[in-house]
């Protein structure tokens, strides 16, 4: 199947986009060589069995800000003092190797098809501790930055996931207002700065319960804008859902 969609690149993204959603729709479970060893393997997730147990899983980890914690706490010191905007965090890895990878191929490789590894093992690893929300809305990305990309690799996440979790995907409700630096060139005091309105509720949303979906969470910066937008417009609970969390504050 990888093979398959290396042969599509030549492809534009647009129609790359609608091959994958034939793919999510029909092989989502489809089995192929193992994403990191190439190994053939019937996992489904397309990582093997012996490449999932490398993998840097982030079970142990804050329920507000998902960094590392000690065996038997649930919420870090700084989210006691201050806590995040939203309601819970889930993040099933930590922002190392080989994940890390994936998900940059993911985001600036046009490897769309990881989308579907990432999304999977998040449903297969962290669904039991899900409280599932009305709908699931991927970070929204500025219209000039999706031009430049051609897609907006947190709406392929999203879109797995609502597949496998029989959620709705919200695209339409939330607009990226404002252009905004490249967060990875700032501070966390000058990402917060950056992110102020970033966003905008363009349509009224009528549901209690959001989860916010991205890839990876840094400072927070960017989910926390988005979740108090939300918060703003009515929303009661909004959870923010990333494959990875980075844990360099910088
Ligand atoms: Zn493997
Ligand atoms: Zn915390």
């Amino acid at each position: 199947m990888i093979g398959m969609l290396a042969r599509l690149e030549h492809l534009s993204t647009a129609v790359r986009q609608k091959v994958d959603d034939w793919l999510i729709n029909n092989l989502l479970y489809a089995s192929g060589p193992c994403l990191f060893c190439d190994e053939w393997t019937n996992s489904g997730t397309l990582v093997c069995p012996h490449c999932l147990t490398v993998l840097p899983f982030n079970f142990q980890c804050c329920s507000h800000c998902a960094l590392p914690l000690p065996e038997g706490m649930d919420m870090c010191g700084r989210c006691l003092t201050a806590p995040p905007p939203w309601s819970r965090i889930v993040a099933p890895f930590r922002y190392a190797e080989p994940v890390s990878s994936l998900i940059w191929q993911l985001k600036y490789q046009s490897q769309l098809h990881v989308a579907r590894t990432l999304g999977l093992l998040f449903a297969a690893y962290r669904q039991h501790e899900l409280s599932l929300p009305d709908l699931i809305m991927p970070v929204p990305l500025h219209e000039k930055r999706l031009r430049q990309r051609g897609y907006n690799q947190a709406l392929e996440l999203a879109r797995v996931l609502g597949r496998v979790l029989h959620l709705p995907v919200d695209t339409t409700s939330c607009d990226r207002s404002r252009e905004t630096r490249d967060q990875l060139l700032l501070g966390p005091r000058q990402r917060e700065l950056n992110m102020r309105h970033a966003f905008a509720v363009v349509r009224p949303l009528t549901c209690c319960h959001i989860a916010v979906v991205d890839d990876v969470l840094t400072t927070g910066s960017t989910a926390a804008a988005l979740v108090r937008c939300l918060h703003e417009h009515g929303v009661e609970r909004v959870d923010v859902w990333v494959m990875a969390r980075a844990s360099k504050e910088t």
